[in-house]
């Protein structure tokens, strides 16, 4: 089969190679893959700013169908159109695992970093990661199952966003509409929330998809001060919750300017390196900012749940659909801004 793989640390070192099909070992099974979404971690990783262990296959947004079971494997069988949980293993012993958060296991192995990912024509996976999904939802819409249970982790589980009932009917602030900020937007307008989204003058085909997905208050923030809207909007006051997802210093220092005393900023976007960050305000405001990483089994729990409901459409976020093998054309789009979502589908 064809595999896109990181050959060796450093920048680049990506390739598509040619191995062996995988077979179903005890508890497992191969799906074979129908779409596979280019995420941000996958351009760290071309880029050299994300841990793996080459040579490791890459990718880990993807749907396919089931086309061999090992032996003891229940509840999946043949044909099921399946995703697979990004966390493969986890040592099950730490109070991380205990807990349900697999994503802060020390030991933690991820499909298409440390794990055989899903640029690939088949996916091996333990049985008990693969996840049915639920029907009417086209194979490149549910290859971003993962990416929403990153954002329903961020937004359900780290904001709780659910919980949170503004007195004064303030927005919740998403900053950064790339795919990852337009899914947590959709996350938190499910549970109730006005959303307010952040760009600058470079986002415009992102705002159309935002706009396309029905979101009506997007401020461009080259062209407009985020500050005084959001000020107008709340009556000075601020909003309790702000889900960082550019990866940008400029738009965490906006975040910080945005929230309101005692509120949260969700950092969701990575930067790849250290950048300053204005602490007093953290400190005088007495804001807590938070980190969410990757998904845990009750956050895919929540997305599946979301898409089975036609709570969130996803096909709005899929800009283009490439064969496997034009995958250097799909992560320089995924690069460029220009794009939603890139996902890529092995051939026949
Ligand atoms: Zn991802
Ligand atoms: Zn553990």
């Amino acid at each position: 089969m064809k595999a896109l793989v990181k050959v060796a640390l450093g920048k680049g070192n990506l390739e598509l190679r040619e191995l062996p099909d995988p077979v179903a070992g005890p508890g497992e099974v191969v799906m074979r893959v129908a779409a596979t979404g280019v995420c941000g971690t996958d351009l760290h990783v071309e880029d050299d700013e994300y841990v793996v262990v080459p040579p490791v296959t890459i990718g880990h947004e993807t749907a396919g169908r089931v086309v061999d079971i090992g032996p003891g494997v229940t509840g999946v069988a043949i044909g099921d159109r399946v995703t697979a949980m990004t966390t493969i293993w986890s040592c099950g012993a730490c109070d991380y695992c205990r807990d349900g958060e697999l994503n802060l296991c020390p030991h933690r192995r991820a499909l298409g970093a440390q794990v055989d990912g899903a640029f690939a024509t088949y996916l091996r996976v333990p049985a008990a990661k693969a996840l049915l999904l639920p029907p009417g939802v086209p194979d490149e819409a549910a290859a971003l199952t993962e990416p929403l249970a990153c954002c329903t982790r961020a937004v359900l589980e780290v904001a709780r966003l659910q919980a949170v009932a503004p007195r004064d009917d303030a927005p919740v602030v998403v900053s950064g509409p790339g795919p990852i900020g337009l899914l947590c937007a959709l996350v938190a307008r499910s549970a109730g929330h006005r959303v307010v989204i952040l760009g600058t003058g470079a986002d415009g085909a992102r705002f159309a998809i935002a706009r396309r997905l029905g979101f009506t208050d997007v401020v461009d923030v080259t062209a407009s001060d985020p500050v005084a809207a959001i000020a107008a909007m709340t009556d000075g006051a601020g909003v309790p919750v702000v889900i960082e997802a550019a990866g940008a210093p400029a738009s965490l220092a906006t975040a910080l300017e945005l929230v309101r005393r005692r509120g949260t900023v969700v950092q969701v976007g990575l930067y790849g390196k250290p950048i300053p960050v204005p602490v007093d305000r953290l400190v005088i405001r007495e804001v807590t900012l938070r980190g969410s990483f990757a998904s845990t089994p009750s956050s895919w729990r929540s997305a599946i749940d979301l898409m089975a409901r036609g709570a969130v459409d996803l096909m709005p976020l899929v800009s283009q659909v490439l064969p496997l093998e034009d995958w250097a054309v799909g992560f320089a789009a995924a690069r460029s801004k220009a794009a939603g979502k890139v996902v890529l589908v092995p051939g026949a």
